[in-house]
């Protein structure tokens, strides 16, 4: 069999590592042909001598000079076009989008304007424009291939029945490291956000998983994913991050897809969708496990999830304002210009004050998502006045 050739999109990230281990184990199957970073020069070089790609993209132009005089048989871009290029190298049998944030888009958009299957971890693009990506990927009959552990999940549940057959997606959430603790979250530091009791993960998602913005980006995901309404949307807590997620169907069944809290199942199934391979990945022990519990995720103790629901009511561009007002609030708690629990106040407010385009074309998207930035650095100028 011809090994796939693989664009890795954010090859330095948490889940761009975890792709390269996966291609690593099935190196008989998958082929890397591009890397790519934004500023992470030595682990992008250490990648590159590994896995000897054709292209590598780095997005600081500086060092991309440095990186074709290391590798001067490699093709190496940078700046705004290149990543582009490499997700619609003709070569290229699947792009893996492991890109945080917005920066995300325009690659999805190129990889499937190309008819390249799509593996994405990077939600963003899905809840900034969803229904462009979605109908492009019918236009050119090409797959997007959930990475995200609850939409793979979905996924592999969804085999059991038919989509008229869905009652309900249940998106299981871990509540994040403040869960039934007592935590002031006006003092509360960034290490203490970015320390997720499950899983290990990149600084947006993480400070993400703790105000439960993550869950209501994923809500939003999961709706273009897979065409269903937000009212047949719900979120659970689920401390243990055993369970992914599940399908409910109109008999009553729920199919569940339970594993360790592993990306690289995901990454995996992703990559051979809808075959499975072996993986280094341990099936649970049942035996061992204490217990499995469940909790409601209510809108008035997670606000955030609230503000989700309400970006899909609205729809427009509100889903792309909730998307760059909170990247902005999350690099701004990170940087210790705001605390914790301004970070989902701000991101209401930006959505309240920002006029909402109803017609969404790509161009409408960029200008919300613009804006909505704008608007956040003003509001946290003054809030520091
Ligand atoms: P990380 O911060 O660990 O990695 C982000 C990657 O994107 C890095 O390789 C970074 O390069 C690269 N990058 C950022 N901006 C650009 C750009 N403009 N051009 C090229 N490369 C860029 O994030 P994660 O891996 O945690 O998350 C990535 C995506 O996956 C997010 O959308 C997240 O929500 C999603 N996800 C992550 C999970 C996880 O377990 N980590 C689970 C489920 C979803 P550099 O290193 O040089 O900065
Ligand atoms: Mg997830």
């Amino acid at each position: 069999m011809k090994a796939k050739k693989i664009a890795v999109l954010g090859s330095t990230g948490s889940i761009g590592t975890q792709t390269l281990d996966v291609i690593r184990m099935h190196s008989d199957r998958f082929k890397v042909q591009s890397v790519a970073a934004r500023s992470n020069l030595e682990l992008i070089s250490k990648q590159i001598k590994e896995f000897v790609p054709e292209k590598a993209f780095i997005y600081d132009k500086d060092l991309a000079c440095v990186l074709r005089a290391r590798f001067p048989d490699i093709f190496v871009l940078s700046g705004e076009d290149g990543l582009c290029m490499l997700a619609q190298d003709r070569e290229v049998d699947i792009v893996v989008n492991a890109i945080v944030g917005a920066s995300g888009l325009i690659p999805s958009l190129c990889a499937v304007r190309a008819g390249k299957r799509l593996c994405t971890a990077n939600k963003e693009s899905l809840v900034m424009a969803g229904e462009i990506l979605m109908s492009l990927a019918g236009q050119t009959g090409t797959k997007i291939i959930p990475i995200d552990s609850e939409h793979s999940a979905l996924l592999q549940a969804m085999l059991s029945g038919s989509h008229s057959e869905i009652s309900r997606l249940i998106l299981t959430a871990s509540g994040g490291p403040f869960f039934g603790k007592d935590v002031d979250y006006d003092t509360l530091k960034p290490e203490q956000a970015l320390n997720h009791p499950n899983w290990s993960m990149g600084p947006k998602i993480s400070i993400d998983s703790a105000t439960m913005m993550n869950k209501a980006l994923e809500v939003i995901e999961a709706h273009w994913l897979f065409d269903i309404p937000p009212e047949k949307i719900d979120v659970v807590i689920h401390p243990q991050s055993i369970i992914h997620s599940i399908v409910e169907f109109v008999d009553g069944s729920q199919i569940a897809q339970m594993s360790i809290p592993d990306m690289k199942l995901p990454v995996q199934y992703a990559l051979t969708y809808p075959e499975r391979l072996e993986s280094t990945i341990n099936a649970l022990n049942l035996e061992e496990l204490e217990e499995l519990t469940f909790y409601p995720a209510d809108r008035e103790t997670f606000p955030a999830l609230g503000l989700a629901f309400k970006a899909l009511e609205i729809g427009g561009t509100a889903p792309a304002i909730l998307n760059a007002a909170d990247e902005i609030a999350v690099n701004a708690f990170l940087n210790g210009k705001i605390r914790f629990s301004e970070i989902t106040s701000l991101v209401q407010e930006c959505m309240n004050s920002i006029k909402i385009t109803h017609r969404i074309s790509l161009e409408d998207i960029l200008d919300a998502d613009r804006t909505a930035r704008d608007w956040m650095v003003e509001g946290i100028k003054e809030q520091a006045r």
